[in-house]
């Protein structure tokens, strides 16, 4: 491949101490966070709104902040962001489930029942989120993609970025990655990894039939390859994988998710003509591309294990019982200094990235990374104990014995 020289100087137009790459759930509570920690947060987002998978995916379904046998797990922002979801209703629709037991006070038997998870409107949503973090001071760049970053020994220094008014670099203190694919790991060096597997083609989408609004999800779920039965084999929309890491790829990605909703849509209008699409996702709906590798990498076989420097919990939406505490050490880069990250890609094997990269989970880690990054400005030997203390002036839980 013939390659050329790209040698270009450009003006540092920004700074701020905070910033966080990405404005996905991840993004949207570690700027929270730093903002309301007093920092002055910076939030670049490539697209035009807030919430990443969870609003432009379609991805509308708040997994459970529950172990699913009666214990509330996940508290802090992750719990406010589940409640503002909700905030004008439960999107109605066949998928929404209700979890009365938890709204309504209702008893512990009860809660074991159900599971404290909600579906919500994904347009509601980007205007909630937005006004969330305008209000806490955060400033939020649209239209804006990390594309280098430039280092001073083992620190980010600056971030460049690319947007309609050309190039240019924002002096930073500290970087939080929440771009779910780890791309500000990846160009300051950080050690990253990627998905073995690959993600399978998903097409979720929202469509009206008889008045009623439908979210319809097709390729369900990546269930990996180890905890296939011949009960819970998932029907495959199309025989490619996809990394998530490759433009002409995630292109392809696309354009084979359009093709299947249409050709859905059609066999539907054939059966029912007052049927319509209303809302098609406009980020490629792939779940686990690249994350960091940290000193530890959370795996299934940690359920209950009890870490000093644990920063929240997460159950797991597809099993009963599990609850996991997170590691700081699985938000943190262990060669850039002034690097966390959050949601989907922090350090986990392969087994556990399907279970930590739902949206409560990003909540957690986002919260977690997002006060970190407010108070410390090198995240190789920081003061865990002060960073608890101040998730827990939160309402954050950190270990099992506190919920259990
Ligand atoms: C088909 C599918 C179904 C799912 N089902 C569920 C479900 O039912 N419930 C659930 O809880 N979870 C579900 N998930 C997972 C969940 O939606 C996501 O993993 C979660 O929302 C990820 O949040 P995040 O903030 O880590 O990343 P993302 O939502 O991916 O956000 C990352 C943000 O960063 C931006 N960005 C990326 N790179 C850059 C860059 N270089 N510069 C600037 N901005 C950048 C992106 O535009 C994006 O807004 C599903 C995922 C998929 C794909």
């Amino acid at each position: 491949m013939r390659h050329i020289e790209e040698r270009i100087s450009v003006p540092v137009k920004n700074k701020c101490d905070v910033l966080v790459a990405g404005g996905g759930i991840a993004g949207i509570s570690a700027a929270l966070a730093s903002a309301r920690q007093g920092k002055d947060t910076l939030l670049i987002e490539n697209e035009f709104a807030l919430g990443g998978l969870a609003t432009l995916g379609i991805v509308t379904i708040y997994l459970p902040i529950c172990d699913g046998e009666g214990h509330q797990i996940i508290y802090g922002i992750g719990e406010e962001l589940l409640r503002l979801s909700i905030k004008y209703g439960i999107e109605e629709s066949d998928a929404a489930v209700i979890p009365v037991a938890w709204l309504e006070n209702g008893s512990d038997e009860d809660r074991k029942k159900q599971r404290f998870q909600v579906q919500y409107n994904p347009n509601m949503y980007i205007l909630e989120l937005e006004k969330l973090l305008l209000d806490a001071g955060v400033r939020i760049l649209y239209g804006t993609k990390i594309c280098a970053v430039n280092m001073l020994g083992d620190r980010i220094s600056d971030v460049i970025i690319e947007n309609k008014s050309g190039r240019s670099a924002i002096e930073v203190g500290t970087v939080v990655d929440c771009t779910g694919d780890a791309d500000v790991a990846k160009l300051s060096g950080a050690k990253t990894a990627t998905f073995s597997q690959g993600n399978i083609l998903a097409a979720w989408y929202y469509y009206m039939r008889d008045g009623e609004k439908r979210l319809n999800m097709l390729g369900f779920c990546d269930i990996p390859d180890d905890e296939k039965t011949e009960e819970n084999k998932v029907t495959l929309l199309h025989e490619n994988r996809f990394s998530g890491l490759d433009a002409e790829e995630l292109s392809l990605q696309m354009q084979l998710s359009h093709t299947q909703t249409l050709s859905d849509y059609k066999r539907r209008r054939e059966k029912n003509k007052d049927t319509e699409i209303t809302m098609l996702a406009t980020i490629p709906q792939i779940r686990m591309t690249r994350r960091i590798v940290g000193d530890i990498e959370l795996d299934t076989s940690d359920d209950k294990k009890y870490f000093e420097d644990s920063i929240g919990m997460t159950g797991n939406w597809k099993k009963r019982g599990p609850v996991y505490e997170i590691p700081f050490s699985a938000l943190r880069s262990v060669n850039v200094k002034n690097l966390l990250a959050a949601g989907r890609c922090i350090s986990v094997t392969d087994n556990m990235w399907d279970v930590t990269r739902v949206i409560p989970t990003c909540a957690v880690t986002g919260e977690a990374a997002g006060v970190a990054a407010a108070m410390f400005e090198d995240f190789s030997n920081i003061d865990i104990t002060a960073l608890q203390s101040e998730l827990q002036k939160n309402g954050v839980k950190l270990h099992t014995n506190e919920v259990l």
